[in-house]
């Protein structure tokens, strides 16, 4: 049976596109399972003559009625808290767990967090510089923001988007991925039943080239923010250059995640496993790449293939999943094609890396479970022996894959943590303060994290270094991305 998740969501009703359909199959399961309604490039249009009218009320509502609003959105959104977390878990086959735990209370938080910020975002400056004047700073929004979002935590970065911007006083035009859309049209339903006006809120469910870059393209579009690839992040950027248009773009990742040799082997080989599969390791910020100290690196790989032996793989509605399906059966492929070509290459798997169902005799601790071999499972897989500058340590698998690597020198550590094109998160492993520390300034990262790895919260900045992207999600910085600042002088 197939369920329809995508609808357009347009001036403050379900509308649906004339962009035809697309169908998905259940990554669970493998059967044909959702049906996605398609913009076309007129939807899109649509949404955003939708916006900017809208625009123009909610630029004036005062923050304190802005934020009023948004504590009664994170009201209605608590109310259909289980729907939500059954349909991320539905459409991109993560544990139901996770999506309970993790993705649909960290959204709400966003939404109180942002219902906060609205109101210390009006801040105006004054004093007189020039004889005879008063200079003051406006903060002002920027009018109809376009965003575009990926498919690994659908509900979460709808909500990075869609809450800064509208705090701030725009309005917006989301596309989500066309992998998952439902659940950003019911964040959008529930904003609506908390009394935001229509046209504040607008998702488009379509494809990236069509409805993508329609919105990009779109005149009245004053800004894109974008989550996603790298490689479409710079096309979407080629495109908001040639019209002048703001762009903000939080793109891949390759996280490094380095153990010094008097770290806590028991806490970073359990961070490692914790911080590589979490969300099927289809995270920006997953680590991805262990260089592992000395005398310290044969026991943290030991260690860490025993951990991995104990995840339990399974279907994502079960309660004592750990790791569920990853989101489609191409991307599986493609994840395990990436470890094949590195065995290839001379690297060892050390536990997992074997599609389930395949033959496992003789096969390493840690092979999959009971599940469903039509689904597109993959085990949490332990490479070593990779080259540095090999496929699986340069570019993102994102998948349930880590790699471990060995390093002598402090030095040696970070220069191979910063030898990749990405720069948005990494962690560092030690008892020392003075390493610590030195590691948060040496890395080329946009997040450190020190003794921990893959910690997020509301009122910190989350964004990349180098190919990551630029401009910060999250946190008071991402409201500076949705505002632009405006000198008013009186002349006295
Ligand atoms: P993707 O780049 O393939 O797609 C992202 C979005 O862009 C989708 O909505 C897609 O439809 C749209 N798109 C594709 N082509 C387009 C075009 N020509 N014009 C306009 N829009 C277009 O990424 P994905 O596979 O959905 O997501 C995985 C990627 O996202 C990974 O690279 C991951 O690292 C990245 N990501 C980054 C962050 C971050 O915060 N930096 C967070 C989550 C995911």
């Amino acid at each position: 049976m197939t369920e329809q998740t995508g609808f357009q969501y347009i001036d403050g009703e379900r509308r649906t596109g004339r962009g035809g359909t697309l169908e998905r199959r259940d990554p669970a399961t493998g059967d044909t399972g959702f049906t996605v309604d398609l913009a076309s490039a007129e939807d899109v249009a649509e949404a955003v003559a939708a916006a900017q009218r809208a625009f123009v009320g909610w630029s004036r509502t005062t923050p304190v009625e802005r934020s009023e609003l948004m504590l009664a959105w994170a009201g209605e959104l608590e109310q259909v808290a289980e729907e939500l977390a059954a349909l991320e878990s539905a459409q991109t086959g993560k544990s139901l767990r996770l999506a309970t735990e993790f993705d649909v209370p960290g959204s709400i938080d966003n939404v109180r967090f942002f219902a906060g910020q609205a109101r210390s975002l009006q801040a105006v400056s004054a004093g007189s510089y020039i004889e005879g004047t008063t200079s003051m700073v406006r903060r002002e929004p920027i009018g109809v923001v376009g965003s575009i979002s990926p498919w690994n935590y659908p509900l979460q970065m709808a909500a990075w988007k869609i809450l800064p911007a509208v705090a701030a006083g725009n309005t917006i035009v989301l596309k989500p991925s066309e992998m998952t859309p439902g659940t950003s049209v019911m964040f959008a339903e529930a904003a609506t039943r908390a009394g935001i006006p229509a046209g504040v809120i607008n998702i488009v469910t379509g494809t990236g080239p069509v409805a993508g870059e329609a919105l990009v393209r779109h005149p009245q579009v004053r800004m894109t923010s974008f989550t996603g690839s790298t490689a479409v992040g710079r096309h979407i950027m080629g495109i908001a250059a040639e019209q002048g248009k703001r762009v903000h773009l939080e793109l891949g990742g390759k996280a490094p995640f380095v153990v010094f040799d008097d770290a806590d082997l028991e806490a970073a080989a359990r961070g490692a496993v914790a911080g590589s599969l979490i969300n099927g390791g289809q995270d920006c910020t997953a680590a991805t790449r262990a260089y592992v100290q000395g005398d310290l690196y044969e026991p943290f790989v030991a260690r860490v293939a025993e951990l991995m032996a104990g995840v339990r793989m399974g279907v994502p509605s079960d309660p004592e999943t750990d790791l569920g399906a990853l989101i489609s059966h191409e991307h599986r492929d493609r994840v395990h094609g990436m470890v094949t070509r590195a065995v290839e290459a001379g690297a060892t798997v050390v536990t997992g890396g074997m599609l389930p169902g395949a033959d496992q005799a003789g096969s390493a601790p840690g092979q999959p479970g009971e599940v469903p071999s039509s689904g597109a499972f993959y085990p949490p897989t332990l490479v070593t022996g990779a080259a540095q500058d090999s496929e699986i340590v340069q570019d993102e698998v994102f998948g349930p894959v880590l790699v471990v690597l060995p390093f002598q020198t402090d030095d040696e550590g970070i220069e191979l943590a910063n030898d990749t094109p990405y720069g948005l998160a990494a962690s560092a492993w030690s008892k020392d303060v003075n390493r610590c520390f030195r590691a948060s300034a040496e890395i080329q990262a946009g997040c450190v994290w020190l003794n921990d790895h893959i910690s997020i919260t509301s009122e910190m900045p989350h964004g990349g270094y180098k190919a990551s992207g630029f401009g910060k999600d999250m946190s008071v910085f991402s409201l500076e991305e949705y505002t632009q600042v405006k000198h008013v002088l009186a002349n006295h």
